[in-house]
């Protein structure tokens, strides 16, 4: 098995309590390496690492042009990793391999456009009303930056904070999942080749309240960015509140995927497999719930079946693989417990429903692509998130019912609409309540486009122009070019 170490201060360390825990690869169900798993006394040592790049040294030092030189560097190297950290990440996460390789693919682009951006943060003079003053603004990092992050996508998720956080001048400690941190590690060794300074950037590995919790109260950590799910986001973000500190939380999702009599079905129905099956259902902007009008109900269930009964499920890192496993022991026994709970419920099941157990599924944690009909909004297959691969179909009769079905959940983080009619799909964006609507496509995301939750599904945007904005505050000078007079105490 392979031993990974911390990442500190540009140093690779054995954490301080000699302790590491063991990461399972989700398809052979076996132990593949060890992971340090840290305590408050390696929170404290990476957090002070980070504090001192930010304050003193050569990261306080550079300018922004040569920060953005050292994130296009940074790129170049995933780049030329990509296959080597997608590995990584099957292993741990049991995703398919050509959706990773896509990932690490793709990857680069966020620290090219990052680094891009860095040296256009800029200030403004400002055209004051008070005669002899001059006064403008500067943007300045906001400190250390603490990311959180979940193990469904570990690299892509943490780059959307890590990116933009270092283009800023902040410096970042990171603590990914437990349950998927080798990536993260190997990943942080390219720091080093690339040339950032030491201390710039730090991961720390283990579980959630003996790291991300110290991680959390440091004092010297002045925003959280975190991913994951909505009631840890919660505990995390009540915690910051207490400090003042600044938070982005992406968090959940139960989006609804909506399919118009108008729509080209066959493209609607792609659009609602991959939103579901892809990635086993394992991503927060899953289409989880298929609204259908009533007209082509039965038409849409059908080639629906027909599809998703031809998934092949078996080794992630088979090419001919479809559907690979459920990434954690306790997500396998939650997405086994909603089929169940929608099946007391009076949802009908459609398709699957079972643990899957073909030959190619080997040792590990499969979950058959599941479909439920006839499922009302008000049950809690609809309600709450799953996490895997579990589709709801609810009808609708008109927009009017599809727009209230949409938005009657507590989350809003994405939504699709399937039409060919163009007033219909404008009239729709505007009605629902989600950070991103996509027309006719699903789970299209990019380093430009913003992205982020309405209502429960979180706090603040990544990505585009304004997501460095999240690693920013803003500072004032004012300059009185003359003599100061007047009554002094009273305020000018
Ligand atoms: P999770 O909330 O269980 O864990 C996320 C991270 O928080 C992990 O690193 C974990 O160790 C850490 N953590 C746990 N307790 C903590 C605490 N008390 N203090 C600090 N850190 C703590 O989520 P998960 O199961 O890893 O991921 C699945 C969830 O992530 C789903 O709800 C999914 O929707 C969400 N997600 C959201 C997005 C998005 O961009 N909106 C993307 C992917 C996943």
């Amino acid at each position: 098995m392979k031993r990974y170490q911390l990442r500190i201060d540009g140093q690779s360390v054995d954490p301080a309590g000699a302790a590491w825990l063991e990461s399972q690869n989700p398809y052979t169900g076996e132990s593949w390496a060890e992971i340090p798993r840290s305590d408050e006394r390696d929170v404290d040592r990476a957090v002070q690492a980070a504090h001192r790049a930010l304050t003193q040294g050569p990261w306080a030092e550079m300018s922004a042009s040569q920060r953005g030189m050292l994130l296009h560097r940074l790129g170049d190297l995933i780049a030329r990793d990509a296959a080597k950290l997608a590995a990584t990440e099957v292993r741990d996460n049991g995703k398919l391999l050509a959706e990773m390789l896509g990932q690490l693919n793709y990857i680069p682009q966020w620290y090219y456009y990052f680094g891009g951006l860095a040296d256009k943060i800029q200030g403004t003079t400002l055209p004051l009303d008070k005669k002899g003053y001059f006064a403008f603004t500067r943007n300045e990092p906001l400190g250390v930056v603490a990311a959180i992050t979940p193990w469904n996508s570990p690299l892509m998720l943490a780059s959307w904070k890590i990116a933009p956080a270092l283009a800023a001048g902040c410096t970042v400690v990171v603590k990914p999942s437990e349950f998927t941190s080798a990536s993260t590690l190997e990943f942080a060794e390219l720091f080093d080749e690339a040339g950032f300074p030491p201390g710039v950037f730090n991961v720390v590995t283990g579980f959630g309240g003996e790291v991300g919790t110290p991680l959390v109260e440091h004092p010297l950590v002045r925003k959280i960015s975190f991913t994951g799910s909505d009631s840890t986001g919660r505990v995390i973000n009540e915690k910051a509140a207490r400090n003042f500190k600044h938070t982005a939380m992406e968090l959940g999702g139960k989006s609804p995927n909506i399919v118009f009599a108008d729509a080209d079905i066959d493209q609607a129905v792609f659009g609602a497999i991959s939103g579901i099956f892809a990635a086993t259902g394992q991503t927060c902007i899953a289409g989880s719930r298929l609204l259908v009008q009533d007209s082509i109900y039965d038409t849409v269930v059908e080639k629906l079946l027909d599809v998703a009964r031809t998934a092949r499920m078996g080794d992630p890192m088979d090419a001919a693989t479809q559907v690979g496993p459920v990434t954690t022991p306790p997500q396998f026994s939650k997405v086994l417990e909603y089929i169940a709970v929608a099946r007391e419920e009076g949802a009908t099941l459609l398709l699957g429903g079972e643990r899957g157990d073909a030959p190619e599924c080997g040792n590990g944690w499969f979950v058959q692509p599941t479909i439920f009909g006839d499922v009302r909004n008000d049950m809690r297959i609809a309600q709450e998130e799953v996490f895997g691969p579990v589709l709801s179909i609810i009808r609708f009769k008109d927009e009017d019912e599809a727009v209230a079905i949409a938005n009657d959940v507590r989350f809003g983080l994405a939504a699709a609409v399937w039409t060919s009619d163009i007033g219909r799909a404008l009239r729709m964006t505007e009605r629902l309540q989600a950070g991103t609507v996509w027309i006719n496509t699903y789970r299209a995301v990019s380093f430009m486009a913003p992205f982020g939750g309405y209502k429960d599904s979180g706090l603040g945007r990544e990505n585009g122009i304004d997501a460095i904005r999240e690693y920013l505050q803003t500072k004032c000078v004012w300059i009185n070019s003359g003599a100061v007079a007047g009554n002094p105490f009273v305020m000018r």
